[in-house]
């Protein structure tokens, strides 16, 4: 008899997306002649840059000349692209990674949903509340959580983001092996200080625990100060993963490019406590189970690094954020305590109010689409999150709309 992995029934179906879908549709049905806007959205909506276009189709024109077509291309990348990241996005910062440190992957989703494989099923698991939902879920289905009670699993370490922390969890009060950030964040868009995060890793170090960062918004960080990378802090090549995706600062999101970073300093442990580089481990893994990003894509990505491709996501990266100021600026003005929005292309909105009731009111009155914060854990309950990927028109058109039904 062919038996299931049972964790899998442990899982919560996520009725988030599916519910919005619901009341949008009936909103629409109910109002034929009433627009929506969508700002509940988290993928990108402005074309590839033009220096990408450019390199993916001579990319193309290469794979139909019998010269210079390319098979299978090396599992951890080309050097080409590694090379660039290194130098590009981890060097200039004064980070110490180098490109043989580096694995191209086809999503920061897949490779965060992924990681969790080479750690054991009794590994403490600290996760954010609220969170991106693959980090909790994937841990769910390898078996190292309990049963899901009155609004979280059992067995999870959470890390409550909330006001009083600034949306910045506290260090844990017990010990824990594995630990997922994500800064910038989604949903809440807060960001994380040097020093703060330095408080992670030299817990990480004491506790030979393992930090895993997710940078996927690090290009929307405008304040100098911050840190880009999580190896911009002393001593966190030994006990931080970090990864990074082209999908939101060049508009990968259908494109598929992404990278991992392990350092070769970076180790977890044997039962008996005999060190391993997970470096060694990953590549065994990456290597057995996926075959590389297509030639194509990866020349489209190199061309992020070139300077007219730099300029080109800038500007990009640029439009969206005038959207999260004119988003974060108007709910402000409304009396609307916002986080987020200044270096991340997310406002994090108390909606002092539970978050689908708040969520009711901006589509029956304003035809606006937000985002439950409920949807995204336990401490997200009573926000809403709205997002800046969208055209400046319906930015503008949406606070509008909102202004006039939240005034009147
Ligand atoms: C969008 C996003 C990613 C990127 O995922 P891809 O699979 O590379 O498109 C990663 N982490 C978070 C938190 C995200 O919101």
């Amino acid at each position: 008899m062919i038996t299931i992995n049972e964790h899998y029934n442990k899982l919560q179906a996520s009725y988030l997306f599916s519910d919005i879908a619901k009341r949008v549709q009936s909103y629409q049905t109910n109002n034929p002649d009433k627009s929506i806007i969508k700002l509940g959205i988290g993928d990108v909506t402005e074309p590839l840059p033009q220096a990408c276009i450019q390199a993916f189709h001579q990319a193309v024109d290469e794979m139909a000349d019998g010269a210079l077509f390319r098979g299978y291309g090396p599992e951890q990348g080309y050097a080409f692209l590694r090379e660039a990241i290194a130098v590009n996005d981890f060097q200039s910062r004064g980070a110490d990674i180098s490109a043989d440190e580096i694995f191209i992957s086809d999503g920061a989703k897949c490779d965060t949903g992924n990681i969790q494989e080479l750690f054991s099923e009794d590994t403490v698991v600290a996760i954010p509340d609220p969170v991106y939902p693959v980090y909790l879920d994937t841990n769910v289905m390898a078996g190292r959580t309990g049963a899901f009670v009155s609004g979280r699993y059992e067995g999870i370490v959470y890390l409550d983001s909330v006001k009083e922390n600034n949306f910045v969890p506290a260090l844990p009060t017990e010990k824990v092996d594995l630990i997922y950030l994500c800064f910038p964040n989604n949903p809440t868009g807060s960001t994380i200080s040097k020093q703060e995060l330095k408080q992670w890793v030299d817990y990480a170090r004491e506790h030979k625990a393992l930090i895993l960062f997710d940078a996927a918004y690090e290009a929307f960080i405008r304040d100098e100060s911050l840190p880009k990378s999580i190896y911009e802090i002393e001593g966190a090549r030994d006990v931080a993963i970090e990864f990074r995706s082209f999908s939101k600062n060049a508009g990968f999101t259908g494109t598929r490019c992404a990278y991992a970073v392990i350092p070769k300093s970076c180790m977890a442990y044997t039962a008996k406590g005999v060190p391993e580089q997970l470096h060694r481990l990953w590549n065994r893994r990456h290597c057995t189970k996926f075959n590389g990003v297509s030639y194509p894509v990866q020349r489209a990505a190199e061309a992020v690094y070139s300077p007219e491709g730099k300029t080109q996501v800038n500007t990009l990266v640029a439009k969206y954020m005038g959207n999260a100021a004119l988003i974060r600026s108007e709910m402000t003005a409304l009396g609307y305590d916002c986080v987020g929005g200044d270096n991340s292309p997310y406002i994090w909105i108390d909606g002092r109010s539970d978050s689908w009731q708040f969520f009711d009111l901006l589509l029956d009155k304003a035809g606006v689409v937000c985002t439950p914060g409920a949807g995204f854990g336990k401490c997200g309950a009573g926000y809403i999150r709205l997002s800046a990927f969208n055209s400046r028109d319906n930015v503008t058109r949406a606070m509008q709309r909102i202004k006039k039904a939240l005034n009147g």
